[in-house]
């Protein structure tokens, strides 16, 4: 499988929770030889969050991603794309932003409805022990209401990317919180790989878990080889929140793509 090393394919600016204007990505982007980036800013949700952008900012965001792109022209492509939270309850929200009309959406899980509240996946150690303790604590119906979230937001056939795929690992630490080679957990990632390819999407290998506490990339490599025995097209995703990390570990995760044959058990 050819792994395009010189596009990345997620990031965010401050129309969202990045701390930097898209212009600066994309100077960054051409300083790391870069061929190619994709602006993925989160988009307004129908709550407050710390992260999303604000709902009448969309039209600067498309605005500024339009001029930046002009300006570039010849040094860098840039894709105008979103990074969509699936909120299964207000999918005329999601409809609506949708229907504005993007080149890429990655479709991202980062909330589960637990007693009437949306808790944070892939927030604080303190959220996710929120978020299970409205699963009383049962960790497998937590990780079975995840992946079978992912794959309604799939099932949709509105997006191109999906996001972060075990980003619920962020704070599993030696395993803390379960155990990937658990059977229940390996059928429920299978058959989200599944619906994956039966939808004609890609995956990303998304490098952000490497600045978590789970210290690598989502998916697991085991995932990531599975993904690659299934054909499904994989691309590579800094999650960047400032320029510094654009392209990170890009090679690295190339050298897993590769080498998934030689990837044993883990
Ligand atoms: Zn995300
Ligand atoms: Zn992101």
């Amino acid at each position: 499988m050819n792994i395009d090393t010189t596009h990345d394919h997620h990031m965010h600016s401050v129309f969202s929770d990045g701390s930097s204007s898209i212009e600066a990505l994309a100077d960054a982007a051409v300083k790391k030889g870069l061929s190619r980036i994709t602006i993925t800013d989160h988009m307004p949700l129908p709550f407050d969050t710390r992260y999303a952008m604000a709902e009448n900012h969309i039209a600067a965001y498309r605005a500024s991603v339009g001029t930046t792109r002009e300006k570039y022209i010849g040094r860098l492509d840039i894709d105008m794309g979103i990074e969509m939270e699936y909120v299964p309850e207000y999918q005329s929200w999601m409809d609506s932003i949708l229907d504005t009309g993007w080149e890429v959406a990655i479709i991202s899980v980062h909330r589960l409805m637990v007693n009437d509240t949306y808790r944070m996946v892939n927030g604080t150690v303190e959220e996710f022990d929120l978020l299970l303790q409205g699963f009383n604590m049962d960790i497998q119906a937590l990780y079975r209401a995840y992946y079978k979230t992912a794959q309604a937001a799939f099932e949709t056939g509105r997006f191109d990317i999906a996001g972060h795929l075990d980003v619920l690992k962020k704070h599993n630490v030696n395993q803390t919180y379960f155990d990937e080679s658990d059977p229940v957990y390996r059928d429920l990632v299978l058959e989200t790989l599944d619906t994956i390819r039966n939808q004609g999407m890609k995956m990303e290998i998304n490098m952000g878990g490497f600045n978590h506490p789970v210290g690598e990339q989502y998916p697991s490599r085991w995932i990531i080889r599975e993904a690659v025995n299934r054909r499904i097209p994989i691309v590579l995703s800094s999650d960047s929140h400032c320029p510094d990390t654009l392209g990170q570990h890009f090679d690295r995760a190339a050298e897993m793509v590769r080498k998934k044959g030689a990837i044993s058990a883990d």
